[in-house]
């Protein structure tokens, strides 16, 4: 065991990881030579990909902003990924401090970072588990030791739904989570399209990792947000939901849409 409670051998650095592939190309340094590979051919054929994850972690930063800036204080984030500055709870911290997150990813690389993620706060947790056992989440102990699912919940479900299959039925698993919610709870979802760019070969590229990328059109994404009302401007292209600054070069190109919804 390593002093954060995890067994080294349990990081697998023969395959791809999605949380490092997105460490790398957002320039971290918590990846192996498999993931350089990985997002190195990311990278050439789709070559606006980190422009396109930096414009996802603005769009996180600023659904973040908004949420919290709407009342919520208390964050579920799935698929938190490894951390970077800034983190979810730190966004969160800078427009209410009294705000509690619980982090979950099925990567145990993530919580071997707990430190960084439950810096600064006592009162967030990072959580082993898998979005395709939505009810586990919601049941965790550590989960429900920081969110309490009678007061209204932020679920960030950001660049992470893309990892799950049809056959995953992730429009089954959002609404397991949307029930779990009470009135006034917020779905931050952001998902990788081929809307704008053919990214045939970008998907090839996560067929040798441990998940798969599958891409889905405006449609397929707007269902995730059944049962929740979708505020301005409803989903859109990551740099054009409620930018706060210019968008960045080759927006138009970027494969990520972002939307933020509330449940009535
Ligand atoms: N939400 C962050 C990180 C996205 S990277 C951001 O947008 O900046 C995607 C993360 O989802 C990775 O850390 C990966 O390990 C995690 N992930 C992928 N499939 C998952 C699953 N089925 N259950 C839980 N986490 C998953």
């Amino acid at each position: 065991m390593g002093q954060d409670g995890f067994r080294a051998e349990e990081i697998d650095t023969s395959r791809p990881h999605p949380a490092r592939i997105y460490d790398y190309l957002l320039g971290g340094k918590d990846n192996y030579e498999v993931d350089q590979r990985a997002g190195d051919a990311l990278a050439a054929a789709a070559p606006e990909v980190r422009i396109g994850l930096r414009a996802n972690r603005e769009f996180l930063r600023r659904a973040v902003r908004y949420v919290v800036g709407s009342g919520v204080r208390q964050i579920l984030d799935i698929g938190t990924g490894l951390p970077t500055s800034p983190n979810v709870h730190e966004i969160a911290h800078e427009v209410a401090p009294d705000v509690r997150v619980a982090y979950v990813d099925n990567d145990p690389i993530v919580s071997a970072h707990a430190d960084a993620l439950l810096s600064g706060s006592g009162a967030n947790s990072i959580v082993l588990a898998d979005l395709r056992d939505p009810r586990a989440i919601v049941d965790h102990p550590d989960v429900r030791r920081v969110i309490d699912f009678d007061e209204p919940v932020a679920v960030l479900l950001v660049a992470i739904v893309h990892f799950l299959t049809d056959a995953d039925e992730p429009e089954r698993i959002v609404a397991t989570l949307r029930d779990a919610l009470p009135a006034g709870s917020f779905l931050v979802l952001s998902h990788a399209t081929g809307d704008f760019a053919d990214r045939t070969d970008a998907q090839a590229v996560y067929s040798k990792a441990t998940a798969s990328l599958n891409l889905r059109s405006r449609a397929g994404i707007e269902r995730f947000f059944e049962g929740f009302e979708l505020v301005d401007p409803g989903l859109a292209q990551a740099p054009f939901w409620r930018p706060d600054s210019p968008p960045p070069a080759r927006s138009e190109e970027i494969g990520f849409y972002g939307g933020v919804a509330r449940k009535a």
